[in-house]
């Protein structure tokens, strides 16, 4: 499994392998965002940089609007909000908070789309 070891400590080797990825550290960059160690996943390589990689992931799942508003504005702060949303929407995902949308807005955006 290879790993990102953080924006400064990244071997480029690693960063060509993965399509986006000198991108999403630009971002994080700009946005003063601390990376972690973790590894790189094929699926969902940008999830290293996601502001809610340290959260509760019950927030993502909320049960009232104020949980709801709480993860939103993680969200908000999220260097990989785009990757996310992409995500979500190509994979269907039905539940919780994905790319800064509650599931019915990322409903009715998927709608719209289609
Ligand atoms: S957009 Fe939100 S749910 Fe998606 S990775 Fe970022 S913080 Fe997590």
């Amino acid at each position: 499994m290879k790993y990102v070891l953080g924006a400064m400590g990244c071997p480029p080797a690693i960063l060509m392998e993965v399509p986006g990825m000198s991108q999403m550290l630009e971002r994080a960059r700009r946005r003063g965002t601390e990376l972690m160690a973790a590894p790189i996943t094929e699926e969902r390589p940008w999830v290293v940089f996601s502001s809610c990689r340290d959260k509760d992931s019950d927030l993502f799942f909320p049960e009232t609007k104020v949980q709801e508003r709480s993860a939103l504005a993680i969200c908000a702060t999220c260097p990989v909000q785009n990757e996310c949303l992409e995500y979500a929407l190509e994979a269907d995902v039905r539940f919780g908070v994905w790319g800064g949308m509650p599931e019915k807005q990322r409903r009715r955006l998927a709608r719209r789309i289609a």
